[in-house]
């Protein structure tokens, strides 16, 4: 198990503004935590800070609470159902170590906040540069409480920052015959972007292609999530396949995963294939171990459950989505346009852009989006009737979205928001719509950082997922 932690935007700077201090002296507070329970990963949600009042803590160079403010908060905590989180800064920039002291406070106030919460204590560091170093202290089999470090801190909203643990999470090599490779940014923002646990959602045509830039680009552990099996139809649009893979009944996430350790640039390149659809729920825990999300899927339901985790989980999705537009009688195409954009706090959902309607969302759960009759019956120009598509439009959507997610890591001359980007192909013009907000009555910005309490299940019983497993099984293929 690993672990880690993640703040919405706001609540990062809310805390920033309080614990970095004028006056060269250190301060403290606590925070309110929700639990984000990935496959391999657990994750601190914070979702409140609760500050403390003139009498709840003592600043004398270092800083330290009295018993009324944790009680306190313990009170709150209880009322919100949450985890309790100790935040404190430090005079120095970078990661933070713990002095004896601090090792002290988080260790003995543990058992309380664990035996009222049912939760981990967390404790967290901050530097002078905003950098975070945060622990959580779990009960062992012995009953003794014992310290976790995290692997990362992960700030997300318009900008995306994350402090790794160097020593948990080592700064990834080029292959040996790769390590003359210079990137066209900084080493630190090499640094950030190729120990980013980047999860890949569908591995069709646009999503074999992300995959490639990704292995490419030197990111050294890569998720793949997909259910399928590569088949006659796809050998047009799926990179890497072959008829070998059609005959073998591969499936689509270890033909992939096989292409790309032999072209990834990151030394010890780490592939996991994962034969889950995002809507079940060992695909979602898979999903919830990542930093990052590239959405390469194209159904409303996969695409209200990544819509979820961007929020309630606070993990960046990168969303992209093709529409062709062809005449039915004529063939004649009217329209070919690819859709880019991130989602997650401060930015508008995918819901409220428009990129699925969550009317169909059921229709799918129910099944019918698998049966040609229904197919049949919607009106010929209807999006879920639309399946014509060419590599080329994989290929230039693909690249939209690799662009949006270096934009989002790198932040060139700090921009890391540069909007939603339609491209139409028919008359070569590109769309940006920026600072696009969730209708006043959307129900994904209540959910920001509420993880497995958010009161949703999203998951379910996916039938064509199962079918396609028991399939390749059957056939005696891996
Ligand atoms: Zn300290
Ligand atoms: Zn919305």
């Amino acid at each position: 198990m690993s672990y880690s932690i993640a703040f919405p935007e706001d609540i990062n700077k809310l805390a920033i503004n309080h614990l970095l201090r004028n006056d060269a002296q250190e301060d403290l507070c606590f925070a309110l935590w929700k639990p984000s329970s990935g496959s391999s990963r657990k994750t601190a949600l914070i979702h409140e800070l609760i500050l403390p009042r003139e009498n709840e803590r003592l600043i004398h160079g270092n800083a330290s609470f009295l018993p009324q403010y944790i009680e306190r908060v313990i009170g709150k905590a209880l009322e919100t159902n949450s985890g309790i989180a100790f935040m404190h800064s430090h005079l120095g920039p970078g990661w933070q170590d713990m002095s004896y002291d601090d090792y002290r406070a988080e260790y003995s106030n543990a058992p309380a906040v664990f035996a009222a919460t049912g939760l981990p204590f967390v404790g967290l560091t901050l530097g002078t540069d905003g950098a975070w170093s945060g622990r959580f202290w779990n009960k062992n089999h012995r009953g003794l409480f014992q310290r976790n470090w995290c692997q990362s801190v992960r700030v997300v909203g318009t900008s995306f920052s994350v402090t790794f643990m160097d020593k948990l999470l080592p700064i990834p090599k080029f292959k040996s015959h790769l390590k003359e490779t210079v990137s066209p940014w900084k080493p630190e923002q090499q640094a950030k972007l190729s120990r980013l646990r980047v999860g890949i959602i569908g591995t069709g045509s646009v999503g074999s292609i992300v995959g490639e830039a990704v292995s490419r680009i030197g990111v050294k552990h890569i998720k793949l999530i997909d259910f399928d099996t590569v088949e006659l139809r796809n050998l047009g649009r799926l990179l890497h396949a072959t008829l070998r893979d059609v005959k073998n009944r591969t499936s689509k996430v270890s033909m992939l995963a096989k292409a790309y350790k032999k072209i990834a640039t990151a030394e010890d390149f780490q592939v996991s294939e994962k034969e889950w659809s995002i809507v079940e729920v060992e695909g979602f825990q898979e999903a919830l171990d990542c930093d990052v999300l590239l959405a390469c899927v194209d159904r409303p339901w996969p695409r209200q459950v990544l819509n979820f985790i961007a929020y309630a989980h606070l993990i960046p999705v990168i969303d992209v989505g093709i529409a062709v537009n062809v005449n039915p009688e004529d063939r004649n195409l009217l329209g070919a346009d690819w859709k880019a954009q991130i989602i997650g706090p401060g930015r508008q959902c995918l819901e409220c852009s428009g990129q699925y309607n969550a009317g169909f969302v059921s229709t799918e759960r129910e099944g019918h989006l698998e049966d040609p009759r229904y197919i049949q019956s919607l009106p010929k120009n209807h999006t879920l009737r639309q399946n014509e598509n060419v590599f080329a439009f994989s290929l230039a959507a693909a690249s939209l979205q690799v662009l949006q997610f270096l934009s989002l890591v790198i932040s060139p001359l700090g921009i890391s928001d540069i909007g939603q980007q339609n491209y139409h192909f028919v008359t070569g013009r590109m769309d940006i719509l920026e600072d696009q907000h969730c209708k006043h009555n959307c129900l994904y910005p209540s959910v920001i950082a509420l993880g497995d309490f958010a009161g949703f299940t999203v998951t379910g019983k996916h039938n064509k997922a199962e079918l396609a497993r028991k399939q390749r099984k059957i056939s005696g293929f891996p």
